[in-house]
């Protein structure tokens, strides 16, 4: 018999949205007649916006026909490519800095293949699951006290071999850099999924600095970039000087156009960036991805080509404006019953506290008094303890009703 991947025996629980989902489906089960809202999970809602919809027929169109038929389309097309350096680097970039994928959860998986097994990881806690659980299915965290002859598998915040970088009220959500060890993969969100916390340049330059000081790599997710309304902040990693030499930052058109179901992201992989041994990370990320991928949806570039023109940007400042708005709401409501709470403002995510509760107690309560689904900020790490994550992602009817249900039934 095949022996499983041990790897994939030390994840410690199941994925957090399946969990979620088979929590809600029981309680429906029990309670038929309940009208269950979602404000757990991340996923998009509204129907893509008619721009950047024609783009993905012309795509489709184009594969009708001899003349524009194309196949495999590898590392992106180089129109595209030049369009997302325009937009969103100031063209500081060259075609072959930038990577499209089909999406950045895909990518940040590949990236981890890439770093392989012998590295050390630093991640803000509470973060985006894949960072953590990706490490251990790639071998480089998780390893148990037993396994472990150098006395380093220190599992008392969570997995061994990961730096958990607390982001608390206490310092307002930006974590001690100073615990990050030399040479690690340091995982940045912001805006952050999920407390919806939005690091300044500031606190950005600090970040680089601490970088450089520890020949560490950040692995920037700036997937929610386009929901920064406050000109001030950062919407780049590469607004900060030298981030080019530590730093590779992935995107995508999922929470911006809509595009969770189609499909589409990209990385920045700057020629600048090396290994200890001086080798390139750029090379070796084109090697990775030539190997294990084989590029993106041609489809799903066309419509992101529309994206990146004058109307798509329009649409796409209209589509996040609307789940902003809906983070206001919800953010109102909080409000209204005296819970604290950060994000929402400049994300699509809003970070409630229940201070000395259990953040899954938090979850049924919310699920079996209001026919919420929310999710327990537990899940994102060990600082997420006693918040709940509630998610702008929503048709407004149903935010509505989520609101007043909880004004309502207090
Ligand atoms: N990064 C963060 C922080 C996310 O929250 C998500 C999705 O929820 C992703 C990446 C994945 O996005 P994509 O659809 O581009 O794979």
């Amino acid at each position: 018999m095949v022996k499983r991947n041990i790897n994939i025996a030390r994840l410690r629980a199941g994925y957090l949205f399946p969990e979620i989902a088979r929590l809600r489906r029981e309680f429906a089960e029990l309670h038929p007649d309940a009208k269950i809202i979602s404000m757990g999970v991340g996923n998009t809602t509204e129907p893509i916006m008619p721009h950047i919809a024609e783009g993905l027929i012309e795509g489709a169109r184009r594969l009708k026909y001899a003349e524009t038929y194309s196949g495999y389309a590898d590392e992106g097309l180089a129109e595209l490519r030049e369009r997302i350096s325009g937009v969103y680097y100031k063209n500081m970039f060259g075609i072959n800095e930038i990577f499209i994928s089909d999406g950045s959860k895909c990518d940040i998986g590949r990236l981890q293949i890439m770093f392989g097994s012998e590295v050390k990881i630093a991640v803000q806690d509470p973060s985006y699951p894949v960072y953590v659980d990706g490490s251990v299915i790639a071998g480089a965290a998780g390893r148990e006290k037993s396994e472990c002859e150098t006395g380093d598998c220190d599992t008392s915040a969570g997995y061994s071999g990961i730096k958990y970088l607390p982001c608390t009220p206490e310092n307002k959500y930006f974590p001690d850099l100073s615990k990050i060890e030399n040479n690690s993969i340091i995982y940045f969100c912001s805006p952050n999924n999920p407390t919806g916390a939005v690091a300044s340049k500031h606190q950005l330059a600090a970040l680089v600095a601490a970088a450089l000081r520890t020949g560490s790599i950040i692995v920037y997710d700036a997937a929610y970039s386009e929901y920064i309304r406050d000109a001030a902040l950062p919407k780049t990693i590469y607004e900060i000087p030298d981030a080019e030499k530590c730093a590779i930052e992935v995107n995508s058109f999922s929470k911006s156009a809509g595009f969770t179901g189609v499909r589409l992201g990209w990385s920045v992989v700057p020629a600048e960036l090396r290994f200890a041994e001086g080798e390139s990370v750029n090379s070796d990320w084109s090697r990775v991805s030539a190997t294990i991928f084989n590029g993106a949806s041609n489809i799903a570039q066309y419509g992101g080509l529309a994206a990146l023109d004058t109307e798509g940007q329009n649409e796409i400042r209209e589509m996040t404006g609307f789940y902003l708005e809906n983070a206001r709401l919800i953010r109102e409501a909080l409000k209204t019953l005296k819970i604290n709470c950060i994000g929402g403002d400049n994300s699509p995510y809003i970070w409630a506290h229940f201070p000395g509760r259990d953040s899954w107690d938090v979850f049924a309560e919310l699920l079996e008094k209001y026919h919420i689904v929310t999710t327990p900020g537990s899940g994102f790490g060990p600082a997420g303890e006693s918040f709940i994550r509630f998610s702008a992602f929503g048709h407004r009817a149903a935010v509505k009703e989520a609101c007043m249900r909880l004004i309502s039934r207090k």
